[in-house]
């Protein structure tokens, strides 16, 4: 766990508060000041008290921009080993789903997950998160998925648990029991599904359950399979979330907007009715621009349609070995904007605020007196810059509720 004070005051070049509904709330020559761990005061150093300019140290001028802390709304990054050579197949004409349908894909991570102990997990694991804190996220989910039976399945949700207490920053954990089929349930989805959802049951009661997701899809689970899931999880009052409609539309943005989903994720080949439901049950829309990119997908998710009904849209990385091997969220702003044409303002708003509302969290993502002192440090002169820049990190800083992280 990292320490440090948790209340303090700093004053910067520009501000970026993101706290409007449009627009950066951008502030130059700013003061941000917070006491235990949660903002007291944002604004023009020209309009602040003297007892915030009291506060100031010397050495508190950042001469750079301050930005929310990015909040990284959709990961796979508890995994052992790694997927190249899948990687230097589809290079070579094999599709994910053919490698998938061969055994490969998901069930290959699933047999170094299973081989893999707490701490071996935990070893290959924290790399990747403190890669992601590096480049600005103070706020990370985390996804089960890559065991498939009960003991493997929670030994990666007390992973994502240990990295959020090691690094000190908010891990959000998923429960993705509904994953892919393991080899031991071939042939018995149903039955699989049943398995899983006992031990959604379990895990929550040992605390380590947030909310709920799965992957419905021809390659994962359906829809209806999908929708016991979602029952079981409501049953016990978690919230759910979807990896829909990213081959092939199923209807799963819809089925998310029904169960008043957190968010509908990927949503390549989401039509109207979808982008509707999810608008009705205020459903976020999370793109995953880092899949789209590794599988040289060319579906567009619905922007225009996302756009036009008022669904917010967030960005995250989606952090796995198969189809996303991305440990930078400003680089998927970057790929949201050069693929979806987002626009830098959305990108940012997409990994601060939306994604911070697709897990339910509404104490961080702008900077606001009373909410989180969670805020990241950039250098760099505009705001587009942070989703201009491919490779390198101008992050100079983090803080997660006062703390330094990074
Ligand atoms: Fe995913």
């Amino acid at each position: 766990m990292t320490t440090g004070p948790i209340s303090g005051a700093l004053a910067c070049r520009t501000l970026i508060t993101l706290d409007a509904d449009s627009g950066y709330g951008r502030i130059d020559d700013a003061v941000l000041a917070w006491d235990n761990g949660l903002l007291t005061h944002v604004g023009p150093r020209a309009s602040a008290p003297t007892s915030v300019l009291q506060r100031l140290q010397p050495d508190a001028f950042f001469d750079g921009l301050v930005t929310p802390a990015l909040v990284d709304c959709h990961t796979h990054l508890v995994f052992a080993g790694n997927r190249a050579a899948e990687f230097e197949l589809r290079l070579q004409g094999a599709s994910y789903e053919d490698i998938a349908r061969a055994g490969g894909g998901i069930l290959s991570t699933v047999r170094a997950v299973r081989d893999a102990s707490e701490d071996a997990l935990l070893d290959a694991s924290l790399p990747r998160a403190r890669a992601l804190v590096a480049d600005g996220v103070a706020t990370l989910e985390i996804k089960s998925g890559y065991g498939l039976d009960l003991d493997s399945e929670r030994r990666m949700l007390r992973v994502a648990r240990r990295i959020g207490d090691t690094l000190g920053i908010t891990v959000r954990t998923t429960f993705l029991g509904a994953h892919a089929l393991p080899p031991e349930f071939a042939g018995d989805a149903e039955g699989y599904v049943d398995a899983a959802m006992g031990w959604l049951q379990v895990l929550h009661a040992e605390g380590l359950v947030d909310a709920v997701d799965a992957f419905c899809e021809g390659i994962g689970f359906s829809p209806a399979q999908t929708r016991r899931m979602f029952e079981a999880a409501r049953a016990l009052g978690v919230p759910v979330k979807l990896h829909a409609d990213q081959l092939s539309n199923l209807g799963g943005a819809a089925l998310v907007g029904e169960f008043d989903g957190l968010s509908g994720d990927h949503i390549e080949h989401t039509d109207e009715a979808g982008v509707i439901a999810m608008k009705r049950a205020g459903t976020v829309a999370v793109l995953l621009p880092g899949a789209f990119h590794v599988l040289r997908e060319t579906v567009l998710p619905p922007l225009d349609l996302l756009r036009s009904h008022g669904v917010p849209m967030a960005i995250a990385t989606d952090c796995n070995p198969g189809t996303s091997p991305l440990l930078s969220l400003r680089q998927a702003m970057q790929l949201a904007c050069t693929h979806f044409r987002l626009t830098p303002e959305e990108a940012l708003r997409g990994a601060t605020v939306h994604a911070a509302r697709a897990l339910g969290l509404t104490d961080r993502g702008v900077l606001r007196p009373g909410l989180r002192a969670d805020f990241a440090r950039w250098s760099v002169s505009e705001p587009a810059e942070l989703a201009y820049w491919l490779g390198g990190s101008p992050c100079a800083g983090v803080h997660s509720g006062g703390h330094p992280v990074a």
